[in-house]
């Protein structure tokens, strides 16, 4: 294993959302690639809103979205712990260190005095910055009155100067001292503060390279002043672009899906979602390739072609991604990933037969080319499953089959034949198709039509080749909601049209 180490750091307060997902993605890509080490590690230091049942659903959409790692809270590892609510020993340590050496300071202002005074500086139009006013209280005094039990925050001192680095995204960044205040490295209440956790981690993390998301730019020139603090290297930084919605504002949720659970429920396949957002920011060495399947994205992905101009979320392409790796799905397995959607149509119950699964496989082939994601095929399975002849000889598309010369006579020479068979199979079906067109004359669309809408109840659809099939064997396996055969569906249409 390489030198390279890098993690993927996320706060369990809600669910995993698309730029959340697109870091992970591209600290684990890269890992892969450098053959380094993936660290997960959770920043549950706001007790507020951290949850247990967010970091549970975390690392459940990770997995799901293909991703593994190689430390973290539930794989363990040798820097560890991976939760920071576990590791606060380690931050009291290095604070009272900081503290001891002078680097640090105790704070006693009060939250409402710091409110106000930030108000009054946003009020007059300044950037609000901490003043100082702790910073040069006597050591001693500070002290004793920590140790009489006065509540106190530690500050980081910030020394005059500049903050510069060397970002493999946006290139070189330097922010001036003078647009930081002192930040509060520890909260009053002993929870160590984001820049201060996350400083500590990394570094005995031995994290090599930090590639996280660009609303982290500004806490940067904090965290590098940390580093100097404490006489540490720092490691590399990457920051990744903002997500764009297709209007250009800010990915949300008014955009529809946004997060890894919602890409799941709607029946994305994991593995498009991580081909469309590895493209997201980053562009391949040809400039123009799209698909990655397998191992070829790991081989290709490079943090040098990441663009710091910001990416535009675009459903259809996703979409286009996800119709392509479904095609490309073997068929046991996109039958597997179908039949949770079924069962929450009422379709199918669980737990599956071999089977029912083996027949299902045919049910996505042949609606496949109509859906975009798998939440779309109860609706596109609707004719295999929910079949009325009633509502077909209503129906404004159909009814004019029941009614129309041609079409009944037709049908009154097909049914019958039909009805007369012992196991329909497509073979036979076509034979019979040829007697009737013999006996009736019409062929084609004449022929095919008025057929096609009495077994379906619908003007077109998949294939009968494949249809027919589907409705036989559909019958026999006795489902949740009964398959009709094609003979039932035959009879009830004879009987709802009164033919013959
Ligand atoms: N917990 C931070 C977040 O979720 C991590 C930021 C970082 O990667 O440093 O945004």
């Amino acid at each position: 294993m390489s030198k390279v180490r890098v993690r993927f750091a996320p706060s369990p307060t809600g669910h995993v959302h698309v730029g959340n997902a697109r870091t992970a993605l591209f600290n684990w890509l890269f890992a892969r690639h450098e053959n380094g080490a993936f660290v997960l590690r959770i920043e549950d230091t706001d007790v507020e809103r951290s949850e247990k049942q967010f970091e549970d659903q975390l690392l459940e959409d990770l997995r799901w979205f293909g991703l593994d790692w190689h430390e973290g809270p539930d794989v363990g590892g040798p820097h560890g712990p991976y939760r920071q609510s576990e590791r606060k020993n380690l931050y009291a340590q290095f604070a009272k260190e900081l503290i001891g050496s002078a680097r640090a300071y105790y704070c006693f202002c009060a939250p409402e005095q710091l409110e106000s005074e930030r108000e009054e500086a946003l009020k007059a139009g300044r950037q609000p910055k901490y003043s100082g006013r702790c910073r040069n209280l006597a050591a001693e005094d500070a002290a004793r009155r920590v140790n009489g039990g006065e509540a106190a925050a530690v500050r980081l001192k910030i020394e005059p100067g500049e903050f510069r680095w060397h970002d493999l995204v946006h290139g070189e960044v330097v922010f001036s001292s003078e647009v930081i205040g002192d930040p509060i490295l520890v909260r009053s209440d002993g929870h160590p503060a984001y820049n201060y956790a996350v400083v500590i981690d990394d570094r005995l993390m031995e994290i090599s390279h930090v590639i996280r998301g660009d609303d982290h730019i500004s806490n940067t020139p904090r965290q590098l002043a940390l580093y100097r603090a404490l006489g540490w290297e720092p490691p590399i930084f990457a920051h990744l672009s903002t997500i764009l919605g297709p209007d250009r504002s800010r990915l949300s949720k008014r955009h529809g899906a946004t997060s890894l659970q919602n890409f799941r429920e709607e029946g994305v396949l994991p593995e498009a979602l991580r081909n469309y957002l590895a493209l997201l920011g980053w562009s391949p060495a040809d400039g123009k390739t799209e698909i990655f399947e397998g191992k070829v994205l790991v081989e290709q992905f490079s943090l040098t072609h990441v663009t710091k101009s910001p990416a535009v979320f675009d459903p259809e392409k996703l979409a286009w991604m996800n119709r392509h790796y479904m095609k490309a799905a073997p068929p046991e397995r996109l039958a597997q990933l179908a039949a949770p959607f079924l069962v929450k149509a009422g379709y199918l119950s669980e737990p599956h037969r071999q089977a029912t699964l083996a027949w299902l496989e045919r049910v996505v082939d042949a609606v496949l080319k109509n859906l975009d994601r798998l939440d779309q095929l109860p609706a596109a399975a609707r004719l295999v499953f929910d079949y009325e002849a009633a509502s077909t000889i209503s129906g404004g598309e159909t009814r004019h089959v029941a009614e129309d010369e041609a079409a009944r006579q037709v049908l009154t020479s097909f049914i019958p034949k039909i009805l007369a068979e012992q196991a329909l199979t497509f073979e036979r079906f076509r034979e019979i198709a040829k007697e009737v067109q013999k006996e009736t004359g019409k062929k084609g669309k004449d022929l095919f039509h008025p057929i096609r809408v009495a077994i379906t109840g619908a003007v077109s659809g998949p294939e009968l080749e494949k249809l027919i099939p589907i409705f036989e064997e559909g019958a026999r396996l006795k489902l949740a909601r009964p398959v009709k055969s094609t003979a039932e569906r035959l009879r009830e249409f004879a009987e709802a049209a009164k033919l013959g």
